[in-house]
């Protein structure tokens, strides 16, 4: 029995990770959780002092790069310091993400182009920032951060709900060429979507239009018994720890309570 538990304990993800909006919520959660185990682990996200002072509290195998997603080289450069540090990346989780909700009608075309920006384009910036180095290593790890939006639409939230549905359908595209390639070279790389309900945390804030927030933090806090960001995180260990010829492509994961 103890020898069961000590091999599995062995077995446990051990790698080099990057995670992208870090500063907050989820990303902050999962940080949290994979300091203990990671080789290596750099936190990113704009807020240059929020991933500084949570590196500080994780350890010296901790890195902040400030980095923001809707920026291509800004991607570019933090796999290059990731790999430059630590010599390889075997796990990229593309968290970063806004919800500027608002209906249709009122055509809000800055913030559409702000999220498509960064749900979609900056999780496709990080995607082939990372591929060449893990389709060299043959191994790595892809996790994107969709929504319950990938899956459904919400009255109010169109464009978050297509970025989300996107990422999904990218994951899956991925996922799919990956296996294709693996047949030939052989290679392991995994790609997961996570795809939560309402999960307690600051992406309110960054609904520009202010009835719209407004109605985004009342439905948030009505849902009764809600997840929180380490929910998330516990979430992300368990696809790390699958056996090796299991992949979980996608894992829907709400409230019990939330009933909308
Ligand atoms: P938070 O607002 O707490 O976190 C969002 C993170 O994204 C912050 O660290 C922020 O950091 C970062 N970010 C935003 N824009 C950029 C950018 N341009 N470049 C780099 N980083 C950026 O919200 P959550 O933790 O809830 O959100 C994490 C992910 O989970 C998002 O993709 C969200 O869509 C998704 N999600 C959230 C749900 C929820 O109910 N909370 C449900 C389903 C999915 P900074 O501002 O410092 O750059």
């Amino acid at each position: 029995m103890v020898s069961d538990m000590n091999e599995h304990r062995d077995k446990l993800w051990h790698g080099v990770a990057i995670i992208t909006g870090a500063s907050s919520g989820m990303g902050e959660a999962i940080a949290k959780k994979l300091a203990p185990r990671a080789k290596g682990l750099v936190v990113s996200a704009r807020r240059f002092d929020k991933i500084k002072s949570l590196a500080a509290t994780l350890g010296n195998h901790v890195l902040p790069i400030a980095c923001d997603v809707q920026n291509k080289d800004d991607v570019q450069h933090l796999v290059e310091s990731t790999i430059d540090t630590f010599g390889q990346v075997d796990l990229m989780i593309n968290n970063a993400g806004i919800a500027p909700m608002a209906s249709m009608t009122r055509c809000r075309v800055e913030d559409w182009e702000n999220t498509i920006d960064t749900n979609l384009k900056g999780v496709l910036y990080g995607i082939a920032a990372v591929l060449p180095q893990m389709l060299q290593q043959k191994t790595g790890r892809i996790i994107n951060i969709s929504s319950e939006a990938g899956r459904r639409v919400f009255p109010g939230a169109a464009v978050y709900c297509a970025t989300k549905h996107a990422v999904r359908v990218i994951s899956e595209g991925l996922q799919m060429d990956l296996s294709a390639r693996s047949l030939k070279d052989g290679n392991d790389i995994k790609v997961t979507t996570i795809a939560p309900g309402y999960v307690t945390t600051d992406l309110p804030e960054s609904v520009t239009f202010e009835p719209a927030r407004k109605g985004f933090k009342k439905n948030m806090q009505n849902v009764e018994d809600p997840m929180s960001s380490e929910d998330i995180a516990d979430c992300i260990w368990y696809v790390l720890n699958t056996p090796p010829h299991v992949e979980i492509g996608e894992l829907i994961v709400r409230p019990v309570k939330q009933n909308i």
